[in-house]
């Protein structure tokens, strides 16, 4: 692809690399960048998008597979040591071939997160580019139940598709959402599946986003998860070691390669060694999650300006915990977007 090759790093600014920071008013440095492709997906996860769906903004709106390199590349430039594609559904982009090429190219490590529908279409892409791990989401292992959630009949798709990446060797890790009623008499069904397939399941409480009905009945905690996990496996449950930027607490089944992992922004945050920021597929940057302040980095580029002090800017007003939010009656009462118009 012609602008790749012509964004290749030169020697001086790989050297710059490995000098910068973007550092927050804690000391935390910021070197995990989560790109989102499209606010477009052809699911329709109850958690994640409106029941009226979102509007959509004209095309012009959204980075190109350029601006995303090149700004991308602005990152780079000031520490991002990592780079996860994200969406909507990353994968139903045109282009995401040539964005994962041309990213690839970049000295970081890069990943994505997809529903896993369209996989089979781009493994190979993955493959020549180096990707190693992919997140897939999947939040039943019941057909039957993944079309009332997703409100689509993408079951045998999705599995197949883990299967391939499986046989490709690829490190695998699956999502799920847990919600109350909905999933939670599956926890230990995953972690069984997770341990005969070597996958790495990682359950995520539900959190609220603009117009996804949250609420903390729906919750599904890091104790009920550890509680039924213990019920069925006691003494067998071992804790791995938590890497170092990790949302995740990790164990795995003794003697199983498989893993499971808990992520707990609701209950038991992990904001004290947060590394990332987001670019959203309109090209705003968000410091958080949780957090309503955007800052619109595509319209700044576009105007020629030096968006270095924007980043800087967003990252310093990142606040220590959840956006400010330090307690559970305050969550929804911020402005911000849906999860789809995000990334995760
Ligand atoms: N379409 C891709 C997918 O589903 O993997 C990527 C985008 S999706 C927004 C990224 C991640 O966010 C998924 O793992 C999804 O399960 C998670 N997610 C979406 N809404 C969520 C919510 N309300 N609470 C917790 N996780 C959520
Ligand atoms: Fe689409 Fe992923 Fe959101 Fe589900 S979680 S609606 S697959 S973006």
């Amino acid at each position: 692809m012609e602008f790749a090759e012509t964004l290749t790093l030169s020697k001086p600014d790989k050297m710059q690399f490995q000098n910068a920071v973007i550092a927050d008013q804690f000391n935390r440095s910021h070197d995990y960048l989560r790109i989102s492709l499209t606010d477009k997906c052809n699911l329709r996860c109850a958690y994640c998008m409106p029941p009226g769906g979102i509007s959509l903004q004209p095309h012009s709106q959204y980075m190109t597979a350029e601006e995303i390199l090149r700004i991308a590349k602005i990152f780079v430039s000031l520490g991002v040591k990592k780079i996860r594609l994200t969406g909507g559904e990353p994968l139903l982009r045109k282009d995401v071939n040539e964005i994962i090429a041309s990213l690839s190219k970049l000295p970081v490590e890069l990943a994505i997160t997809t529903n896993g529908i369209l996989v089979n279409e781009h493994i190979d892409t993955f493959r020549a580019c180096g990707l190693k791990s992919v997140n897939i989401s999947l939040d039943t292992l019941k057909k039957e139940k993944f079309k009332a959630i997703t409100g689509k009949d993408y079951f045998d798709k999705v599995i197949s598709n883990i299967g391939l990446l499986l046989k490709k060797n690829f490190h695998v890790k699956v999502n799920v959402v847990l919600t109350k009623g909905v999933n939670d008499d599956e926890i230990c069904d995953f972690v069984s599946w997770a341990c005969d397939k070597n996958v790495h399941v990682r359950f995520i409480e539900f959190m609220p986003f603009d117009g996804n009905n949250w609420n903390f009945e729906k919750n599904v905690s890091y104790n009920d998860i550890m509680h039924a996990v213990e019920e069925k496996f006691g003494p067998a449950i071992v804790k791995l070691t938590d890497g170092k930027n990790d949302t995740a607490k990790n164990y795995c089944i003794a003697d199983y390669p498989g893993t499971f992992a808990i992520i707990s922004s609701i209950t038991n945050p992990f904001c004290d060694t947060c590394n990332r920021m987001r670019l959203t597929a309109d090209g705003k940057m968000k410091n958080c999650l949780f957090s309503g302040d955007e800052t619109d980095l595509l319209s700044a580029f576009r105007n020629g300006e030096d968006i270095v002090p924007l980043i800087r800017g967003n990252i310093m007003r990142k606040k220590a915990l959840r956006s400010g939010i330090d307690n559970i009656d305050d969550f929804g009462k911020q402005k911000n977007r849906s999860m789809i118009a995000i990334g995760g």
